[in-house]
C-alpha cells in the first residue's frame, strides 16, 4: 500500500519554496518515505533524498537498493553508488545544479556529521538550515488516505491483544509472550514489528520503558503489554493491562479504575484548537486528585505516524494547539515502585469536533483469564 505522493511532493516543494530553501537532502526514512514513497532501509549505507525547488527527486542509492527504489519512486532520478567506490560521486550529481550561494534544509535532528560535512564539500558555496520544522508542519496533519492506513492499523492490533489476552497465563516468561505479540500481529496484517512488544510482570510493571524480559508471570500480578501493528509504513500503539488469572485485588483495581478516569478525561478533552499541554494537565489532575501524582512519570501521549513517537507529544510544556488530522496516543499509568504499574493506551485521529478513535479493544484487567 502506498500515499499518492505527487501532489504530496507538490507541497513539499512549495513549503520549501516558502522558507527559502533551494534544495532540500533528506536521509531519515521516514522523510524518505513521507515525500518519496520510499521505505528504505539504509543500515550503514548512504540513502539521501535530493529534493529541487522544482523538477523531479533525486534518489542516492547504494546499488543493491537501486530496483527497489525505482519500483517505489518511478519518476525519481536514481543516482546509483556501489559499495567499493562509495556515494560520494553519486551525491556530487544529485547536488549538480545547484546554484552558487544556495540555501539547502537539512534534518538537523538526524542527518549524520559525516553526510553532513561530504554534501558541505560537494556543495562548498552553499548554506544549511534546519529543514526539521518544515517537514514536522507537514506530516503532522494526516491526509484520508493516511487515516485509512492508521484505521487499519489500528484494526490490526486490536484483533492481536484481545487474541493475546486468554494466554497470559502463569508460567510463561515474558519474552515468550512478546513473542507471540508479535506473531499475533503478522497474523492481524501487520507488516512488520513495529516495537518490541514490551511485557512486563509483577514489580516490572512499574518500569514503564523496559523490555520484556526471562521474568515469569506469575497469578495475581499485574502485566503491562504494549505493541503497535504497522499498515503501509504507519503505526498503532497500544497497551492493555491484565492481571495473570483474571482476578484483581482492591488495590489493582483502584489503580487500574483511575489511570481510565485519566485517559477518558483526556481523550473527552481532544478538539481543535486545545493546547497539547491542556490534554496532559487534564490527565494529570485525575491521578494527582487521587493522591497518585507522583506515580505518573511521562507525557500523557504523543503523536504517530511513520514513526511511532512523532510530533505532536502531549506534555505538559507544549502549548501547541491540536489540529484536526493529528494522530496521536493517550496513555496515562502510573508506576508504583517495587509494586507494579497500570497504563492504558489508545490512538486517536482529531477531528472536527473531538476524536475517532482508532484503537478499540476492550479495557478490563480481567480480561486475562
Ligand atoms: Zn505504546
Ligand atoms: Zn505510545
Amino acid at each position: 500500500v502506498t500515499v499518492a505522493t505527487t501532489s504530496r511532493l507538490e507541497a513539499v516543494q512549495a513549503a520549501a519554496g516558502q522558507e527559502g530553501f533551494d534544495a532540500l537532502v533528506l536521509v531519515g526514512p521516514p522523510h524518505l518515505a513521507y515525500v518519496a514513497g520510499f521505505h528504505a532501509t539504509p543500515h550503514e549505507r548512504l540513502i539521501a533524498l535530493v529534493v529541487p525547488r522544482h523538477g523531479p527527486l533525486r534518489l542516492v542509492v547504494p546499488s543493491l537498493e537501486e530496483e527497489a527504489a525505482r519500483a517505489a519512486a518511478p519518476d525519481a532520478e536514481l543516482e546509483v553508488w556501489r559499495d567499493e567506490t562509495g556515494p560520494a560521486d553519486a551525491l556530487a550529481n544529485a547536488l549538480a545544479g545547484l546554484a552558487d550561494g544556495a540555501r539547502v534544509g537539512i534534518e538537523k535532528s538526524r542527518l549524520p556529521v559525516a553526510t553532513y560535512e561530504l554534501a558541505a564539500s560537494l556543495a562548498p558555496n552553499a548554506s544549511f538550515g534546519d529543514a526539521d520544522p518544515l517537514l514536522r508542519r507537514l506530516r503532522i496533519v494526516k491526509d484520508e488516505a493516511e487515516l485509512e492506513l492508521f484505521r487499519r492499523a489500528g484494526a490490526a492490533i486490536d484483533r492481536a491483544i484481545e487474541a493475546l489476552a486468554p494466554g497470559l497465563r502463569a508460567g510463561r516468561t515474558e519474552a515468550e509472550v512478546s513473542a507471540e505479540a508479535g506473531r499475533l500481529a503478522a497474523e492481524a496484517g501487520s507488516e512488520k514489528i513495529a516495537f518490541g512488544p514490551a511485557v512486563l510482570t509483577g514489580p516490572r510493571s512499574a518500569l514503564p520503558h523496559a523490555a520484556a524480559g526471562a521474568a515469569v508471570l506469575q497469578d495475581g500480578d499485574l502485566v503491562i503489554v504494549d505493541f503497535g501493528a504497522v499498515v503501509g509504513g504507519y503505526s498503532s500503539d497500544i497497551t492493555r493491562t491484565f492481571v495473570v488469572g483474571g482476578q484483581p485485588d482492591a488495590r489493582q483495581q483502584e489503580l487500574f479504575d483511575v489511570v481510565r478516569a485519566a485517559q477518558r478525561a483526556a481523550l473527552d478533552a481532544v478538539r481543535p484548537g486545545v493546547p497539547c499541554a491542556e490534554i496532559d494537565r487534564t490527565a494529570r489532575a485525575v491521578i494527582r486528585d487521587a493522591g497518585l501524582g507522583e506515580y505518573f512519570v511521562h507525557r500523557t501521549g504523543h503523536g504517530l505516524g511513520l514513526e511511532i513517537h512523532e510530533p505532536p507529544y502531549l506534555d505538559g510544556g507544549n502549548e501547541e494547539p491540536l489540529g484536526a488530522g493529528m494522530v496521536i496516543t493517550v496513555e496515562p499509568g502510573v508506576y508504583v515502585p517495587g509494586y507494579g504499574g497500570v497504563r492504558i493506551e489508545d490512538d486517536a485521529v482529531v477531528t472536527a469536533d473531538g476524536v475517532e478513535l482508532l484503537t478499540r479493544a476492550p479495557v478490563s484487567l480481567a480480561a486475562a483469564s
